[in-house]
């Protein structure tokens, strides 16, 4: 293992927060500053909604009147922002550990090897990702090919979305009618959307946004399990004794913060909601340790994380200027 650096702050995620924290902290006289990413580029989850000729812009800027972008021009503004000041970015470097009393982050990348860095403040921004079938709890049956869920959908352009011809969603976030807008652009019929709730989970205004592009079912239930069919491939569900036919599924929403990291440095965390303990500063368990973004539970738009970073930074501010 190499030597320590000594930063003011390091930011743990490149995404919308990351960013946001970054920039207000540099902007306001902070300029000792390392964000860590595991991706090779900026931006987060941003950064794999490729922008292509007829497809579903799904990223809203708010700030600058709900103007839709692609994820992957919502993380070049990132990038740009990023690249006119000296922040230290380093990209590849996937964070392995942390040492919450000690205040060290501990990463590996292919040009440093294994290294720990230690700052004043650490800032978390490792986002969220979708809960895993098991973590879910009700949803049952084999995993047959042609189930996928909607951050591998993120990647794909028209032509891998096209062998689905009948796609069904479970789930009724936002990123499910995302995903059903994108299907149908590719040329699927308008989705089925199933979710365990009476109503869907994404707010009128946006699903009014997506009617551009589909207009997908929604079937709601109470139901304690729902069984995905098919042996090689999936062919549809199960749900309340009712049977949906597909072709595909894709399973979407129930984001779940990115709070291993924080769970193996021994900052609390509720075990139920994964979502780190947070006081009204912003700050985590520890003192110096910071949160911003999705990471915080709950299903956030990347504008807000990018706004969430600068709140945040705030509070940063305020504990490195106090010591
Ligand atoms: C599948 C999916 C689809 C979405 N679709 C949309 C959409 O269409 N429109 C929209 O407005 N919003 C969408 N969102 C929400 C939006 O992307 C998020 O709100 C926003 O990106 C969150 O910003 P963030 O900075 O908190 O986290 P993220 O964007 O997730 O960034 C977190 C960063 O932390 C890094 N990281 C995590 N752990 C580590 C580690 N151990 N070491 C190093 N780096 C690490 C990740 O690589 C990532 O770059 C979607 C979210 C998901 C999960």
């Amino acid at each position: 293992m190499n030597s320590n650096k000594d930063y003011k702050a390091i930011i743990i995620g490149a995404g919308p927060a990351g960013v946001g924290v970054a920039m207000k902290l540099y902007n306001s006289g902070i300029k000792s500053v390392l964000i860590l990413d595991r991706n090779d580029k900026i931006g987060g989850i941003p950064s794999f909604y490729k922008r292509e000729k007829g497809g579903v812009k799904t990223f809203m800027r708010w700030s600058r009147g709900a103007y839709p972008v692609f994820g992957q021009d919502f993380a070049k503004w990132l990038e740009k922002l990023i690249s006119k000041t000296d922040i230290e970015v380093k990209l590849d470097s996937l964070v392995l550990e942390i040492d919450a009393k000690g205040k060290t982050v501990t990463f590996v990348n292919p040009k440093d090897g294994k290294l720990s860095v230690s700052a004043e403040a650490i800032i978390m921004a490792s986002g969220s990702r979708e809960e895993n079938i098991a973590e879910r709890k009700w949803l049952a049956g084999a995993r047959p090919s042609r189930v996928m869920y909607t951050k591998q959908l993120l990647n794909f352009d028209k032509n891998d979305l096209l062998p689905i011809k009948k796609p069904l969603i479970i789930g009724s976030d936002v990123i499910a009618y995302a995903a059903a807008a994108k299907l149908k652009a590719a040329g699927s019929s308008d989705a089925i959307i199933v979710d365990n709730t009476s109503n869907p989970k994404c707010p009128i205004h946006e699903r009014l946004y997506f009617r551009f592009w589909t207009n997908p079912s929604f079937h709601g239930f109470n139901a304690k399990t729902m069984e995905i069919e098919g042996k090689e491939s999936a062919t549809g569900i199960r749900v309340n004794g009712e049977h949906f036919d597909c072709d595909g599924i894709v399973i979407s929403g129930e984001l779940i913060p990115n709070s291993e990291l924080a769970l193996i440095g021994d900052l609390k965390v509720n075990v139920l909601s994964r979502i780190p303990v947070i006081n009204k500063n912003n700050q985590l368990s520890e003192p110096g340790w910071f949160a911003a973004g999705n990471i915080r539970g709950g299903f956030h738009g990347a504008e807000w994380c990018y706004f969430n970073g600068k709140r945040t930074a705030v509070s940063v501010l305020k504990y490195i200027n106090k010591k």
